[in-house]
């Protein structure tokens, strides 16, 4: 108690500043003010290769917005060429190109295309000379710690166009490069936070040169370095398991203590992860956190690069391990495979931390945040909008609500067994996976098709809409109908489970009603008076608005019955929506008042084959002691 009203304190003392971010709540920043959506015509480049390894060897002082090295890359032919495509900006000169001797090569419209001949299947290399200004000031930060401190810092970002605008590269995501160096010289005092192991760090004095080396694939948008003052701070945390992984901190010294205790609770924080991600993949080198001033955070392969250690923030980007690095979106159109990930094991993770507290305020928030809008897709239709790809909204938020959605709908069990396979699968690990691939995971694991849940929640835009009327009947039984209406028009209806709280007689029991159809009434026994009841208490569902009603005025259609398709042309259906204790007779008159159909039932459904039936009107008569009930349908 006494800690939660710590963070009531906390939260109200947040939102008295203005402030819109929960404690939980992750904002990357990965979007761009400018210019960051270029680089389309990367999908149609036919590159006609496979790159293999990629040493960058680069000069740089974070004081300027310049570099200055060499790029040598390994590929191997898939074809005989005669040109070599890379993606380099313009803005970038390139002094000369070497394999044995100087390469002939042009550069224009953001292309570098070297001419050389190489065998096919045999992998060949050659070495790219070249220096200048970046060319978005989003894709490549410079500039100092912060406000108050004059320090300088370098910092390349690439997410989700940007390599090119740094160095040379193969700018597409299904061709992952197998392992890459990183050779960073910067004026002494200054050291380089990178990918993989620290080979060495050397300073002579006048310069420093710090050597990485990172053995792992890694697509393109994954590299990254930052160059500033760094403290570093290295530990070793082992896990159940018996794992013992590296974790190195590269701090701003002024500020490195504070950030350093911020994660004093670092190894419960792998731990979980282990538990509902699985074994993190590059424990062979390690894992890290560099500070950066660009804001937000990004998740380099093995170095986390953000502005400080929030716990919502380092867990989002460890996360990123798994879900980005480990298996990357096969394309930006799934690109919430990464960001709803992590999102939702941001929340999760808020589930075991802070004594629960921020869980469902996360989810509460973030719910009503979709929801502000009645439209959008968490698949994301248009990739060459940058900020569509990184909407807070729909890739974040919704992505990350929907999974938690879904492990509602499954069950845990089914939901994290499913993610386990996932990031196991040695078809996408180390590679690239699309929405199909872990719905496959999800299906199978539950044992059950969602195809239908990924149409409506994925593909489809919006959320539903509940309105729910209920009354204590003198059986005995809690009626409760369900109206859904949508807050958009490209999914008619969400078939879900519902989450029901029923309250009385000092009681409280949670209700799991499969809801499949509009206007739907469930019959439930109850032994007590029921006072109230509650929809999505815990925001397993995405909605908003939610409307219940006590039906006082006993208006209720108690024996409702529901017929359909009508008209039928085979197969009619009929629903009975409270319980039967008896059978019940059924008689099927047509338009003359000849009796064509006689049975009888004690089961709430039914399916007849109609299609022998004459084309025309139909009464479906159902009687018994407590229904007596008439109904048309027609056959077609
Ligand atoms: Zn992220």
């Amino acid at each position: 108690m006494k800690i939660n009203l710590i963070y009531i304190f906390l939260l109200s003392l947040l939102l008295s500043y203005g402030q819109i971010c929960l404690f939980g709540q992750v904002n990357e920043s990965k979007t761009h003010n400018n210019s960051g959506n270029y680089n389309l015509k990367s999908a149609q480049i036919e590159y006609n290769y496979d790159m293999k390894f990629q040493r960058l060897n680069f000069i740089v002082n974070p004081a300027f917005r310049f570099i200055e090295g060499n790029a040598t890359i390994y590929y191997k032919t898939t074809q005989q060429i005669d040109t070599l495509v890379l993606d380099l900006f313009d803005s970038l000169k390139v002094d000369s190109v070497k394999k044995n001797q100087l390469l002939n090569f042009s550069h224009s419209n953001n292309l570098l295309k070297i001419k050389t001949s190489s065998t096919v299947n045999i992998i060949d290399s050659l070495t790219i000379y070249y220096s200048g200004v970046p060319s978005d000031f989003d894709y490549f930060f410079q500039g100092v710690h912060s406000d108050t401190n004059s320090t300088s810092i370098i910092s390349s970002f690439s997410e989700p166009y940007g390599t090119y605008s740094w160095m040379p590269c193969k700018q597409d995501l299904t061709d992952k490069i197998d392992s890459v160096e990183i050779i960073i010289t910067s004026p002494s005092g200054y050291i380089t936070a990178s990918n993989g192991v620290l080979i060495s760090d050397v300073n002579n004095g006048i310069t420093n040169i710090s050597h990485w080396k990172h053995r792992h694939p890694i697509d393109y948008y994954l590299i990254g370095f930052s160059t500033t003052n760094y403290q570093v701070n290295n530990s070793k945390i082992g896990l159940s398991n018996g794992d013992s992984i590296l974790i190195v901190n590269y701090l701003y010294p002024e500020s490195y203590s504070v950030e350093v205790a911020k994660i004093s609770d670092f190894q419960n924080v792998f731990q979980f992860f282990y538990d509902y991600a699985g074994e993190y993949p590059y424990k062979n080198e390690k894992y890290g956190h560099a500070q950066w001033s660009r804001g937000g955070g990004m998740e380099h392969q093995t170095m986390g690069f953000m502005e400080n250690l929030k716990f919502s923030l380092v867990a989002h980007e460890l996360s990123h391990q798994w879900f980005g690095d480990y298996i990357t979106c096969g394309s930006w159109k799934d690109i919430w495979l990464n960001e709803g990930f992590a999102t939702f094991y941001t929340y999760y993770i808020e589930k075991f931390f802070h004594n629960g507290y921020w869980f469902k305020l996360l989810l509460k928030g973030d719910s009503e945040y979709v929801c502000s809008i009645p439209d959008g897709s968490v698949y994301c239709n248009d990739t060459t909008s940058v900020s569509r790809i990184f909407s807070r909204r729909l890739t974040y938020c919704k992505g990350g609500l929907v999974l938690n959605s879904l492990r509602w709908e499954i069950g845990d069990s089914a939901f994290f067994g499913a993610i386990k396979n996932y990031v196991k699968d040695s078809l996408l690990i180390n590679n690239i996976a699309e929405t199909d691939d872990i719905k496959k995971h999800f299906e199978q694991s539950a044992d059950t098709s969602l195809t239908e849940f990924f149409n409506d929640w994925i593909y489809g835009e919006g959320y539903p809409i509940y309105n729910l009327v209920w009354e204590h009947d003198s059986l005995n039984n809690l009626l409760i109908q369900v109206n859904q209406t949508t807050s958009h028009s490209s999914v008619n209806f969400y078939e879900m489970h519902l989450p029901i709280h029923v309250y009385g007689n000092n009681t409280d029991t949670v209700l799991r009603l499969h809801n499949t159809f509009d206007e739907q009434i469930f019959s439930i026994p109850v032994n007590f008076v029921v006072d109230s009841i509650k929809f999505n208490e815990d925001y397993e569902i995405i909605t908003k608005d939610i409307n219940i009603l006590q039906n006082i005025n006993k208006v209720f259609d108690y024996e409702q019955i529901k017929i359909y398709p009508s008209p039928s042309k085979n197969i009619l259906t009929i629903e009975i929506f409270r319980n039967i204790v008896e059978d019940l007779k059924l008689k099927i008159v047509n338009i003359n008042g000849s009796t064509v159909y006689e049975n009888k039932i004690k089961s709430n459904k039914l399916q007849l084959d109609v299609s022998g039936f004459a084309k025309g009107i139909y009464f479906i008569q159902l009687n018994g002691t407590k229904i007596n009930k008439i109904r048309k349908f027609e056959v077609q």
